[in-house]
């Protein structure tokens, strides 16, 4: 139902990660990303989700450069 204008030949999109702690990512049959963290849900156009893993990898990388700055996030740094 994200993308009215195409077709939904599956009524659920396919899980194609889950992370117990985290939430989930599933492909609609229109091609719509679904991100589901949280409780909430993140429909995301193919191309704006293959640029998530760049950018959650930069802010993971800039989050640790910060932990080790940061005495209340030190731990994350190891
Ligand atoms: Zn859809």
């Amino acid at each position: 139902m994200c993308m009215p204008a195409r077709n939904h030949t599956q009524p659920e999109p396919a899980v194609l990660s889950e992370c117990p702690s985290l939430g989930s990512v599933a492909m609609c049959t229109c091609g719509t990303m679904h991100v589901s963290v949280g409780g909430v849900t993140l429909r995301l156009a193919p191309e704006a989700f293959g640029e998530m893993p760049r950018m959650c990898q930069q802010a993971a990388d800039r989050m640790m450069l910060s932990a080790e700055m940061t005495p209340g996030t030190a731990r994350l740094a190891n």
